[in-house]
């Protein structure tokens, strides 16, 4: 039975000191039950079954965007973990001559987790597996909306560690508030900016450092050279997989005015090959999640209704089944800035197409809002590319394709400003989760030179040591 969450942080603490000592071998040996979990068919059963209940997800992408993912950062910890967690050696100035420095990555201690519900457990333990390899104790708050799986990540993580190492708390915003009001040593949040915020008010209170993997609008950009067919399908299955409710999603297009027409045709074509091919429509296919919830769904709705009323053309999709919680894959032009649409992260299977016709106007679209997570720019033009690039900051960007930014573990991921700060995946996640010690130890010789009392010479020699510097 799992004590108060108070109970838990003061137990965490005190465990917090052994868990940061262990050596290499022995934080992977925990990090390591995780993936043998996973890799167990009966436990991946379960997994379905709450992964199905929540967001009617077919069993592929189960594995190839939770279970997969999670298996290849641990996969990446355990050929990396040994060099991470060693001592790095940095050179010395002169002046410094008989010292050795190096950084230390150390544990932060005990840390938050919170998570949503769109990749809930990718989302939570992903994170998790780097707060272990970095050596802390953890408490995990999964969100209360995929509440099928957040109860799977509890029993499991129950099997798998003592509470006062990982423990889970479910729960809503409540819990998170209470939660919130607790010194943790470092909090990695994933969520949208709106509740970004408040987050990083009440981590003001302690000055407990954050992580924050926030949301927002990404477009995607196509140009007058890009291969249209190709991008139309990559882009159909990009804002369909886990109907279009995934942080990466891109938000909005922006297209050359001389590709719209082919644009439009083929992305058509291409979900009617990726979820209507028997022709029983999108509704029909296993392969077609669900929105989380009928609060998400109203929203998409008057999303949607809103930018119909201001005079939006419905050009595929636009079928909305609340009972089933459906909403089809929907492509909408004739899109004005004053639409709701265009002034709030979508997070649902609705595209609004914009066109330009000189590359400039993209910038100027691309300014009315804040930086994004991912900015997906379609060009076979390398000086196009750059044009886009420049100027508009983004957390990643992704060239000729979609979504792929949460797979390498070598880049960083993560946003800038809006849309994030600190970094997930690979190196990057492990150091959020660690303190990075500087360290200079003396072995020989002093500053002794340089003490009172000062004269012409010991003036000299302050003036030589900054210029050997
Ligand atoms: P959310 O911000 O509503 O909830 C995230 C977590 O915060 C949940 O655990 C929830 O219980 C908690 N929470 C909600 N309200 C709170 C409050 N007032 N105080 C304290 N905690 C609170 O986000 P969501 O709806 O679960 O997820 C969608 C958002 O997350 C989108 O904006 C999406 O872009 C973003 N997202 C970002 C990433 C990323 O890696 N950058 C990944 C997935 C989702």
């Amino acid at each position: 039975m799992q004590p108060d969450i108070r109970t838990i942080l003061g137990s965490q603490r005190e465990e917090a000191s052994i868990l940061g000592s262990l050596d290499t071998k022995e934080r992977l040996e925990r990090v390591l039950r995780i993936d043998n979990y996973l890799r167990n068919e009966k436990n991946l059963q379960g997994l379905y079954e709450a992964l199905y209940n929540d967001l009617r997800k077919p069993e592929v992408e189960v594995i190839a965007t939770e279970v997969g993912i999670i298996q290849s950062q641990i996969s990446y910890i355990k050929k990396n973990l040994h060099k991470w967690d060693r001592d790095h050696k940095v050179s010395t100035p002169l002046p410094l001559l008989g010292t050795r420095s190096y950084i230390r990555y150390e544990p932060k201690g005990v840390v938050l987790i919170m998570s949503p519900w769109n990749f809930p457990l990718n989302l939570s333990l992903v994170p998790l597996v780097y707060a272990i390899a970095a050596g802390n104790a953890v408490v995990l708050k999964p969100s209360e909306m995929s509440s099928h799986t957040s109860a799977y990540i509890r029993k499991m993580i129950t099997e798998l560690f003592r509470w006062n190492e990982v423990a889970v708390v479910e729960g809503d915003a409540t819990v998170a508030t209470k939660l919130l009001e607790l010194p943790f040593d470092h909090i990695f949040f994933t969520g949208s900016p709106h509740v970004g915020k408040v987050i990083m008010s009440k981590a003001a209170e302690h000055l407990t450092s954050l992580t924050l993997e926030l949301g927002g609008k990404s477009p995607a950009i196509i140009d007058e050279t890009a291969n249209i067919p190709q991008i139309a399908r990559r882009l159909a299955w990009a804002k369909s997989i886990n109907c279009g409710q995934t942080c990466v999603t891109p938000d909005y297009v922006i297209i050359h005015d001389s590709k719209k027409r082919e644009f439009i045709e083929e992305f058509r074509s291409s979900i009617t090959e990726l979820y209507n091919s028997s022709g029983t429509g999108t509704e029909k296919s296993p392969d077609y999640c669900r929105i989380i919830n009928h609060r998400h769904f109203k929203r998409l709705n008057s999303l949607y209704q809103d930018a119909i009323e201001k005079n939006a053309h419905l050009l595929t999709g636009g079928n909305f089944e609340e009972e089933e919680l459906f909403i089809s894959p929907t492509l909408l032009d004739n899109i004005s800035e004053d639409m709701s649409i265009m002034q709030e992260e979508i997070f649902g299977p609705l595209l609004p197409v914009i066109t330009y016709n000189d590359r400039s106007e993209v910038k100027d679209i691309i300014h009315r809002h804040p930086n994004p997570l991912m900015l997906y720019i379609a060009s076979r033009d390398g000086k196009n590319i750059k044009f886009f690039m420049d100027g508009n900051p983004a957390g990643g960007t992704i060239i000729n394709d979609y979504m792929l930014g949460y797979s390498n573990p070598n880049l960083p991921f993560g946003g800038i400003n809006n849309s994030g700060m600190g970094k997930s995946l690979g190196f990057h996640c492990f150091m959020e989760f660690s303190n990075k010690r500087s360290v200079i130890h003396r072995k020989w010789g002093s500053l002794g030179l340089i003490y009172p009392p000062y004269n012409d010479r010991v003036l000299w020699m302050v003036k030589a040591l900054y210029r050997w510097m």
